[in-house]
């Protein structure tokens, strides 16, 4: 790892690391390499499944800097990073420690693949006495989410990182819901930290991708699990991802000011029953997240009080859109029962703590006063 280029603050590696130079023209921008066919030779091929073509190597860069790791490999969606960095660190009888409120797509892939590839797992809540008490002898990784989706729970990374240490456990985060501005999980102990670049790397709803960050030796072995599986992104939204990235630091220190004002609004509110958010003093993780995190992030939860129709009030909104995904610039809620969470059970959902009131606000960068009056207004007229 170059120390010096690691030493840079976020916000200038955003710009200036990793950029493709155009030694043709000298343009201050990465010119895209679109090539599938490069000329061979014995030392190394380049060829987009390979992982390997400038841009994809430019990004992954500029990517592995932020998250303050040794080398990054960026793919086609989260899911392709997330499966290919699974699947290159188990084989057949291996043991997993996931956190129970995980990704749904997470979930999805553990329940209906590991068990045809007899791998073994244990799903369990996200404590770390929780963690401990799963681990066996086959165990070889822990995998968690912090904060987590959609009630932001936080776990305590450094003792997650000391105990994978302890027991030789290789530990994995998802950091997508944190972006690397607010939280850098290899400096806390964590080993391989995974993105889905489709949210706040991208940030602009238009951009599917992923990412993985670790040390050399990890990234290593996960590039050959990438090249079988292929999983690669195309230049051309490689190209599109580096110039995303380029505001990343901007786009998430705002997203973060609206969440905490939102938060904060929302609380206030007499027809809103609680408030889930990490910068909140209430949070359950808040000290947690004050120590580990820079800030807390553009994501909240929040649930209605029974007595206000949750249909209604999404279809009063003006200016916040309901969709799905999250991290745009533009702000946008959802209903996890009917979204993320739809696949799992009522009693599964209710012992989540995700009932039909809960709605996840997605915080973009407009005026704070515009959207704390979309909300009001929505209420108003129930
Ligand atoms: C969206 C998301 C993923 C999956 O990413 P895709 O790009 O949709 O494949 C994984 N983890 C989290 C936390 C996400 O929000």
């Amino acid at each position: 790892m170059d120390k010096k280029i690691n030493s840079k603050k976020p916000s200038t590696l955003c710009i200036h690391e990793g950029n493709v130079e155009d030694t043709t023209f000298g343009s201050t921008v990465s010119p895209i390499y679109m090539g599938t066919s490069y000329k061979y030779s014995q030392s190394e091929n380049r060829y987009p499944r390979y992982f390997n073509t400038p841009n994809q190597e430019g990004l992954s860069k500029k990517i592995a800097s932020l998250e303050k790791g040794e080398k990054a490999l960026v793919f086609g969606s989260g899911m392709a990073a997330i499966s290919t960095t699974l699947l290159s660190f188990l084989k057949k009888g291996d043991h997993v420690v996931f956190q129970k409120d995980l990704y749904g797509g997470t979930t999805n892939l553990i329940n209906k693949v590991f068990k045809n590839f007899g791998i073994k797992y244990s799903l369990v809540t996200s404590d770390i006495e929780s963690i401990k008490k799963a681990i066996c002898s086959d165990t070889k990784i822990i995998y968690v989410e912090s904060p987590s989706n959609p009630l932001l729970k936080i776990i305590d990374l450094e003792k997650i990182g000391k105990l994978g240490k302890e027991k030789k456990i290789t530990t994995i985060i998802d950091n997508t819901f944190a972006s690397p501005i607010n939280q850098q999980p290899i400096e806390l102990g964590i080993d391989v930290v995974i993105h889905s670049g489709t949210k706040y790397l991208g940030g602009h709803s238009d951009i599917s991708a992923g990412a993985v960050i670790s040390t050399t030796q990890n990234i290593d072995c996960i590039h050959e699990m990438a090249k079988n599986l292929g999983g690669h992104l195309s230049d051309y939204t490689v190209w599109l991802l580096e110039r995303s990235v380029k505001t990343l630091s901007l786009r998430v220190a705002k997203q973060n000011e609206n969440a905490l004002k939102m938060a904060q609004f929302l609380s206030k509110n007499s027809n809103i029953n609680k408030v889930y958010y990490p910068g909140l003093e209430s949070h359950e993780g808040h000290e947690i997240a004050k120590k580990q995190m820079k800030n807390f992030g553009g994501m909240l939860s929040f649930s209605l009080k029974d007595n206000v129709n949750a249909d209604l009030f999404l279809k009063a909104l003006k200016l916040i859109p309901v969709s799905l995904s999250l991290a745009g610039v533009e702000s946008s809620i959802l209903q996890p029962h009917l979204t993320s969470h739809v696949l799992l059970t009522d009693s599964e959902r209710a012992e989540q703590g995700i009932s039909s009131q809960l709605l996840r606000f997605s915080l973009g960068i407009e005026h704070i006063d515009d959207l704390t009056n979309d909300i009001e207004n929505a209420l108003i007229q129930l």
